[in-house]
């Protein structure tokens, strides 16, 4: 028997439609060949299976894609997919948080574009972040699905096999999977929603009881993306199935048991304002996370609210990593002072500061102001694990302050077990959630409005399934 081909690529990134930041070409990273294959990471040879990588275009999430730059990337995608032979499968690798303006459905847009290139014969298979925000025209155009269910993430690599798993196995054994869903109209930050705190963290466990129906090939919760105000934003339950019945019991589950859970999700470390941050401060070690600018979830990450208030109060040995400032970091390479704050557009005040002492490491300008070091990033960058510390020559051990651009801790922070506090800062991504503004977002979805009448409607992307 011939060898079957697939093929692999994608585009994921997270957009904050209050960013005034637009995303486009320089800010993608693109994986082709091997480096595409090590990440999936899928032993395709041992079923038979010829493997084309495409590409696959990741960034630091930000602002909104470029509307030029989106229709461009998406063209060439199809045009790859066009020079190839005839595909039997193709392995998607998307987030399902782009925003595009004048776009409804960016993801859906783009999975549409793959279905007419590929033709009705190909199977499509999906692999989604939690964070990602699923429609019909998606789920009408696909085979089967699998997103993260770990958030913080670190089950990246097992949601890419799980997806590869289901293509190579409905491709060898000729069937085709059917995939459902339900929006649920819950929309909360992925602090709320994570995954190793309670509510969630029992709920993602007990999605695995419904994968041991034979008739059910993977269950997932996506808890949406908060920060772009477009209609499609909701929580939903997607399940990939071979029996659409009993699929469409699991799918309804899974959507009131998030719903039913709505209330109790919040945020496991202590927040709020930037001022009880400081008066929460003991002579303990102590991270501060500077949420509403947090580039990991699309956020500018050049605001300076914190240190301001920070150099403020005197608080010696703070560590600030980073401020985002291309100016900040070319007037240091010149002399001594700078101006920070907002300098990619991200608002908030600008600072006019002295450096006692500099140097420049990794792209980074290291800057002591009255005994607090400032990390300035010639680019937007998280500094979420250990080494982003020690590549710069910082030794967290002579700090008491740490104030990272973050949501929920990172695993490698979180392992430092330093006591945390969330300060519900400004920024783009804002974790005061009712004050955002909402102006296309569906009008009933919780927190936005309180209300008690739900019941999941689950569809296969045209047509209801009851
Ligand atoms: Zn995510």
């Amino acid at each position: 028997m011939a060898k079957k081909n697939i093929a692999i690529g994608g585009i994921s990134t997270e957009c904050s439609s209050y960013s005034p930041l637009f995303q486009s070409q320089e800010d993608f990273r693109t994986l082709r060949g091997q480096e595409l294959l090590d990440l999936v990471d899928f032993p395709f040879s041992e079923y038979s299976i010829n493997v084309s990588p495409l590409f696959f275009n990741r960034s630091v999430p930000g602002g909104p894609i470029d509307r030029e730059y989106f229709d461009e990337i998406k063209h060439l995608f199809i045009t790859e997919i066009n020079a190839h032979e005839k595909l039997d499968g193709i392995l998607l690798l998307m987030h399902g948080a782009i925003y595009v303006e004048g776009i409804d459905d960016p993801e859906g847009e783009w999975i549409r574009a793959v279905r007419e290139a590929v033709g009705l014969d190909c199977l499509i298979s999906v692999s989604f972040d939690l964070h990602g925000q699923v429609t019909d025209k998606i789920i009408k155009n696909i085979d089967a699905f699998a997103a993260f269910k770990t958030a913080p993430h670190i089950d990246v690599k097992d949601t890419y096999r799980r997806s590869a798993s289901m293509l190579v196995s409905a491709i060898n054994e000729n069937y085709r999977p059917d995939v459902i869903w339900s929006s649920i109209p819950v929309l909360v930050s992925g602090e709320m929603s994570s995954t190793f705190v309670e509510p969630c963290k029992t709920i993602y466990q007990s999605l695995e009881q419904f994968n041991e129906k034979r008739e059910i090939l993977d269950c997932n919760l996506l808890v949406g993306y908060v920060w772009a105000d477009t209609q499609r934003a909701t929580a939903s339950s997607v399940v990939t199935c071979t029996n659409k019945k009993i699929g469409a019991r699991a799918c309804k589950t899974i959507a009131e048991t998030y719903w039913n859970s709505r209330k109790d999700l919040k945020s496991d470390m202590q927040t709020g304002s930037i001022g009880e941050a400081l008066l929460w401060l003991n002579s303990e070690f102590s991270i501060i996370a500077d949420s509403g600018d947090n580039p990991t979830a699309g956020g500018v990450g050049d605001r300076a609210d914190v240190l301001q208030a920070i150099l403020k109060h005197n608080h010696d040995d703070s560590l600030f990593a980073g401020i985002a400032s291309k100016s900040a970091y070319d007037e240091l390479k010149k002399g001594n002072e700078f101006s920070i704050g907002g300098t990619f557009g991200g608002g908030g005040p600008v600072l006019k500061l002295k450096a006692d002492s500099v140097y420049f490491k990794n792209h980074c300008a290291v800057v002591c102001v009255s005994k607090t070091i400032i990390v300035i990033s010639k680019t937007r960058r998280p500094f979420h694990n250990l080494k982003d510390f020690t590549e710069l020559n910082l030794d967290l051990s002579n700090f008491k302050i740490l104030v990272v651009k973050s949501g929920y801790l990172s695993p490698e922070l979180q392992s430092l077990s330093a006591r945390s506090f969330l300060a519900l800062t400004e920024g783009a991504v804002n974790q005061n959630l009712v004050g955002i503004e909402n102006k296309k977002r569906h009008k009933k979805i919780y927190p936005f409005q309180d209300f008690n009448n739900f019941i999941p409607r689950v569809s296969d992307g045209e047509s209801i399934v009851s």
